[in-house]
């Protein structure tokens, strides 16, 4: 609540409390003077005692202002001047024998009565304010009310943000019902950690907060609180129940350390949770403020690529590949690239992560499609038989309508799909398979090349490469690079051409940089090479000129 409010409700209370006593005070003297003093109303003469019920209800509706502006104090309040008013009328009664107070005292009592209901409703209408519905934990409105609250004692605490991974999953595959009692049941049992002056609060989707004053091992309270969220969770159903495990990120901030505004604050739990599920979810992270300006770049990033889009402002370059048998050409890797208007070039490594986390990649990825398509055409035509390799995002790969999406592209540009080869990660396949099978699928029944990028670095079990009838593996160049110096690193990437070969496909080195390298991925029966050494990403007008086989 802010300032203006606070000190309205006060000047509301002191004006009432005020007027209760004025006429509280009128009441007395009119009660002491009897029928001394007449007064003339509409011909008939009253004594001044018979305005005592006149003077009554406006002290009750005083009352009723006192509770409805402020219902804690304002019962409080009305409590205290209207047990005052009734000693009164008792020592009207007592003391000067009147029996006309009876109905006043009895009023009083009602009124009582009736502001105790009052309370109740305001109090209860309070309370569902700042209550989560579902959960029945505090929300988003009670839990800054409560950082306010701290922030204003001054008292060190720290803030939790958890959000549950893949949330989502339970609600598409066992329905928002499920969802909800799953969410009931984190609820309870991130109640363990509602200790001494602990509060714990649900902002909303499967996002909570928990407030814990300041103590030593808060990375031991994180893990706790990930270890008690990923435990079984069994979801009664009608027909039978749902058993599933669930993980949380956590982000933490530190007031005062961190902020001493609960809105920034809560701002930077979320950048932290945000930073755990980016490393790989299940996890905990502090708030540093090197993670605020991630975001920020971020955020800049978006926009610049968004504006690139709509003012063309993107390029391709594209880098040779060679066959390492007769060193013939074999074909070309489209990159992106992108110049801001001040000739900044912004790498793709930075750019193409914060893409991928939203849908502007399905957008770069059918401009770099359409554009390498529209620029290699040029080179089919003059009977270049060239590949074309062009990298394609998990997210396009796995959704649905993508080789549709390329078909009609492969149309509008004339490009030969045989021609075409798309790469894509391991880590797109394991996200979702079946969908990026039927793609892959398609795309094979037109003719178009797979290859696997970044081979190796991922996760994926080598029956992937059947499974999905990937042509070509390409090996990552973390692992090229030192098979020159290093032993084990020629091994291994020996071992994966071997591999390669077994599953029926074609091998290719990326980040080659060297003479020696060249010759050691020879011996391996490597097939093709991709590197600075033979050749650099370059414009297309470059590539086309280049010599069919390397010099
Ligand atoms: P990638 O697909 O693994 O691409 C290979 C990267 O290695 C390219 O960096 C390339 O310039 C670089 N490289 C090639 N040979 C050498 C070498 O001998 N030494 C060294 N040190 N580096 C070499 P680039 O162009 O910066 O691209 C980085 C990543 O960005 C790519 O990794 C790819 O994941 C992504 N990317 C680039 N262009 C596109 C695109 O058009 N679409 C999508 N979806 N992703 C792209
Ligand atoms: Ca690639
Ligand atoms: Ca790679």
């Amino acid at each position: 609540m802010n300032e203006f409010h606070k000190s309205r409700k006060k000047i509301i209370l002191v004006s009432c409390t005020i007027l209760y006593v004025g006429l509280m005070i009128a009441t007395a003297l009119f009660d002491s003077m009897g029928d001394t003093v007449m007064v003339s109303l509409w011909g008939s003469r009253l004594p001044l005692s018979s305005f005592n019920g006149v003077l009554n209800a406006g002290m009750a509706m005083l009352s009723i202002v006192m509770v409805c502006t402020d219902y804690r104090r304002g019962l409080r309040r009305s409590l205290f001047l209207m047990g005052c008013s009734i000693l009164f009328m008792l020592r009207s009664i007592i003391v000067m024998k009147k029996l006309g107070a009876l109905p006043g005292i009895a009023n009083s009592l009602i009124m009582i009565l009736a502001l105790g209901i009052l309370y109740r409703q305001l109090a209860q209408r309070e309370t569902d304010i700042v209550t989560d519905f579902l959960t029945g934990l505090k929300n988003r409105r009670g839990l800054v009310r409560m950082l306010d609250k701290k922030i204003n004692d001054k008292s060190p605490f720290y803030l939790f943000y958890v959000d549950l991974d893949d949330f989502k999953f339970v609600n598409d595959n066992y329905g928002h019902k499920s969802g909800d009692q799953l969410l009931c049941m984190i609820a309870q049992r991130m109640m363990q950690f509602c200790k001494k002056g602990a509060v714990i609060s649900r902002l909303g989707g499967d996002e909570f907060v928990l407030l814990i004053p300041e103590q030593e091992d808060i990375g031991g309270v994180a893990q706790q609180i990930i270890d008690c969220i990923g435990e079984k969770i069994v979801i009664p159903g009608s027909e039978q129940n749902v058993e599933c495990y669930v993980t949380a990120s956590v982000g933490i901030v530190k007031y005062p350390t961190d902020s001493k505004e609960a809105g920034v604050l809560l701002k930077y739990a979320d950048i932290a949770m945000y930073q755990a599920k980016k490393n790989g979810k299940n996890k905990y992270l502090q708030f540093n403020k090197d993670m605020e300006r991630e975001i920020q770049r971020h955020a800049e990033l978006e926009t610049l690529m968004k504006e690139s889009l709509n003012k063309n402002r993107f390029s391709l370059v594209y880098q040779p590949q060679y066959n390492l048998n007769d060193c013939s050409l074999r074909g070309f890797e489209a990159l992106l690239r992108l110049k801001t208007e001040d000739g900044v070039m912004v790498s793709p490594g930075e750019m193409i992560p914060v893409a991928e986390e939203t849908d502007l990649i399905l957008k770069l990825d059918e401009y770099v499609l359409e554009h390498a398509m529209r620029e290699f055409r040029q080179a089919v035509d003059m009977g270049k038989k060239q590949v074309l390799s062009i990298n394609i995002s998990a997210k396009s790969i796995c959704r649905y309508g993508f080789a549709t999406l390329l078909r009609q592209l492969l149309e509008k540009t004339g490009f030969p799909p045989e021609y075409l080869e798309i790469e894509i990660t391991e880590y797109c396949i394991v996200q979702s398979l079946e969908n990026a099978r039927e793609n892959i699928r398609e795309l094979k029944a037109l003719g178009i090349g797979i290859l696997l990028d970044d081979f190796g670095t991922g996760f994926a079990s080598l029956s992937y490469l059947t499974r999905l009838s990937v042509d070509i593996l390409k090996v990552d160049k973390s692992f090229v690079e030192g098979i020159e110096a290093d032993k084990k690193s020629g091994d291994f990437v020996n071992a994966m051409i071997s591999i390669g070969h077994l599953q029926g496909c074609k091998v290719i080195a990326e980040g080659v940089e060297n003479q020696m390298q060249v010759e050691m991925l020879r011996i391996y029966g490597c097939d093709y090479i991709q590197g600075f050494f033979w050749g650099k990403p370059m414009p297309f007008a470059e590539a086309a000129a280049l010599p069919m086989v390397h010099e």
